[in-house]
């Protein structure tokens, strides 16, 4: 997927394009959380805003531990993934008022999991007539704030719950 008007984040996408290794292992272990997009640090999991957003706050929430199997997370993992996808939501609609979500784990390529190695949940707040805004361009979306924005917003509410 692509991102239109969002040239300033040209530079960042490519670089992770390129990356190798494993995003939510290396970004948690970085000194890095704003340029990075992290926006909490739990015990177990950390939430991290997608830089290549379906919408407008799209939020992810993974695990520390290296795994793609959802079946082999232990309790505390589990509902910490779960517990931070809640307040996730919760943020959310305070900070963007979404009119619906969508929350879920793609496992495996053939899922839609466009990074498999490594499982996350997805927070996509949705609006009415969000997915036909670009009828030309089926791959592409526009999102019209910049992830900064985006993530300072979120923060800020993040910070006050
Ligand atoms: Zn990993």
């Amino acid at each position: 997927m692509e991102n239109l008007f969002a040239p300033w984040r040209m530079a960042y996408i490519s670089a992770s394009k390129n990356q190798e290794g494993c995003i939510f292992c290396d970004f948690p272990k970085e000194d890095r959380d704003e340029e990075r997009l992290i926006l909490h640090r739990g015990k177990t999991c950390f939430i991290i805003l997608n830089a290549f957003p379906y919408n407008p706050g799209h939020l992810m929430v993974a695990p520390y531990r290296h795994t793609a199997e959802y079946e082999h997370l232990n309790d505390t993992e589990m509902l910490e993934l779960h517990r931070l996808g809640g307040r996730c939501v919760s943020v959310l609609k305070k900070v963007m008022g979404p009119q619906g979500f969508n929350l879920g784990v793609n496992l495996g390529k053939v899922a839609g999991a466009g990074f498999d190695g490594h499982l996350h949940l997805h927070i996509v707040p949705r609006w009415n007539g969000d997915t036909n805004f670009m009828p030309v361009f089926s791959d592409v979306r526009v999102i019209a704030e910049g992830l900064e924005t985006t993530y300072k917003k979120i923060l800020e509410e993040w910070r006050k719950e």
